[in-house]
C-alpha cells in the first residue's frame, strides 16, 4: 500500500496569524504614541543574500504599519561608525527595536559591535544579556530563527516533550537556541555539528530532525528514521532555486511531517521577529513610565513558550 506523503508544515499560515496581531497592535501603539515603533535594520556593506532577508523584513514592516528603516554604515572605519550609530539608535526612543546585518564585514568585530546594541532593543536576541537571560530560563528575546523553529512544531500539534530530537548545526543563532528550546519543551537533544562522526546514526534516532547546517541537501531521506518530523531551517540558494539543508524529495517519502523550502521557517521567522518588535516597543513605553496602552498582550499570543519564562527580567 502506497504510504501517505508527509504532512507539509507550513509557515506562512503561522505567519499570517501573528502578523495580524502585529497590525493591530502597531496601530493601538501608533494612536497612543503619535508614531508607530521603528525597526532599525542596521548595515554595512552589502552583501547580497542577506540583504534580500532584510528588504523582505523592510517591506514586512511596512505592510503591518510599522516603520522599517534602513541604516546603513559607511566610512573609513565601519566597527567605529557601527558602534556609534548602535548607541545613537539606542538613545532614540522612536526606535523599538534593532538588528544588525550578519555576516560583518571581516575587518569588524563581532563583540564590540554586539555589545554596543541596547538589550531591550535586540529583538533577534544577539546581546549576551538575551542569552543569558533565556538561557536561565528568565524572560529574554530569543533569536527568531529558533523561536520560529520551535513554533512550528508547537503550531501543527508536534508533540515534544519525551520525544528523541537532534538538532544538526550549533551556531550561536540558531543551532545552540534551537536545541536549548528543544530541552526546555522536555526533548532528549543531540547536538550534531561538522566534527560529528557518524551524522546518519544520529540522525537515523530521531524522531524530531531539525537541520541549520547551511549545507544543501546534506539530511537524506536514506539518514531519516521511518515517520521522523523533520524541519528544515537550511536557505542557500543553488542555481538560482533557494533550497534547504534537507534534500526534500527524499525526505518527505519517509518522513511524517515536513518544512518546505521555502514557505516553512523562514516566513515564520520573519513574522516572529515584527512580533519581537512590539513586545520590544510596549515594554520600552511601560519603562519610560508612558502607559503603554496597547490593549492586548502580544506575548501572550505570540512568543509560546511559557516554560521558559521563570519571572521578570
Ligand atoms: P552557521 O554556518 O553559523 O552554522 C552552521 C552549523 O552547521 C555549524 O555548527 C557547523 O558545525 C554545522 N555543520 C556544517 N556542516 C556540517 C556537516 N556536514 N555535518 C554536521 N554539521 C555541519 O550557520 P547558521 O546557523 O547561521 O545557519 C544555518 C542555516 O540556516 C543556513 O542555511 C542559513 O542560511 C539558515 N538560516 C535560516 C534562517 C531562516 O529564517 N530560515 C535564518 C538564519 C539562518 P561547526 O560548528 O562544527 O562548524
Amino acid at each position: 500500500m502506497a504510504r501517505a506523503p508527509a504532512r507539509l508544515l507550513l509557515g506562512g499560515p503561522l505567519a499570517q496569524a501573528i502578523l495580524a496581531t502585529v497590525a493591530t497592535e502597531a496601530s493601538l501603539y501608533r494612536e497612543s504614541h503619535g508614531h508607530p515603533p521603528a525597526l532599525a535594520v542596521v548595515v554595512c556593506g552589502h552583501e547580497a543574500p542577506s540583504m534580500v532577508y532584510l528588504r523582505q523584513i523592510l517591506r514586512g514592516c511596512e505592510k503591518v504599519g510599522l516603520d522599517g528603516r534602513l541604516v546603513e554604515i559607511e566610512g573609513e572605519d565601519p566597527e567605529r561608525g557601527l558602534i556609534d550609530a548602535l548607541r545613537g539608535l539606542g538613545e532614540d526612543p522612536t526606535v523599538a527595536g534593532i538588528i544588525v546585518q550578519m555576516p560583518l564585514p571581516q575587518t569588524v568585530r563581532l563583540r564590540p559591535v554586539v555589545e554596543a546594541i541596547d538589550p531591550a532593543k535586540d529583538i533577534d536576541g544577539i546581546h549576551p544579556l538575551n542569552a543569558g537571560l533565556v538561557r536561565l530560563g528568565y524572560d529574554g528575546f530569543v533569536p527568531a530563527t529558533a523561536h520560529a523553529t520551535l513554533e512550528i512544531l508547537k503550531g501543527h500539534g508536534i508533540e515534544i516533550a519525551g520525544r528523541e530530537a537532534v538538532v544538526v548545526g550549533r551556531s550561536t543563532v540558531v543551532g545552540m537556541p534551537v536545541a536549548f528550546l528543544l530541552v526546555r519543551e522536555n526533548a532528549t537533544v543531540t547536538v550534531c555539528h561538522s566534527k560529528t562522526r557518524d551524522l546518519r546514526r544520529h540522525v537515523r534516532g530521531a524522531e524530531i530532525v531539525v537541520v541549520a547546517a547551511g549545507h544543501p541537501g546534506l539530511v537524506t531521506g536514506d539518514m531519516l528514521r521511518r515517520g521522523a518530523v523533520v524541519v528544515d531551517v537550511g536557505i542557500n540558494a543553488v542555481d538560482g532555486r533557494l533550497v534547504g539543508d534537507v534534500d526534500f524529495p527524499s525526505a518527505e517519502r519517509v518522513a511524517s511531517a515536513i518544512t518546505p523550502v521555502p514557505g516553512g521557517v523562514g516566513p515564520l521567522t520573519n513574522a516572529l521577529l515584527l512580533a519581537h518588535l512590539m513586545r520590544a516597543a510596549r515594554r520600552q513605553a511601560e519603562a519610560r513610565g508612558a502607559g503603554a496602552t496597547a490593549r492586548s498582550d502580544i506575548g501572550a499570543v505570540v512568543p509560546t513558550i511559557p516554560s521558559l519564562t521563570r519571572g521578570g527580567s
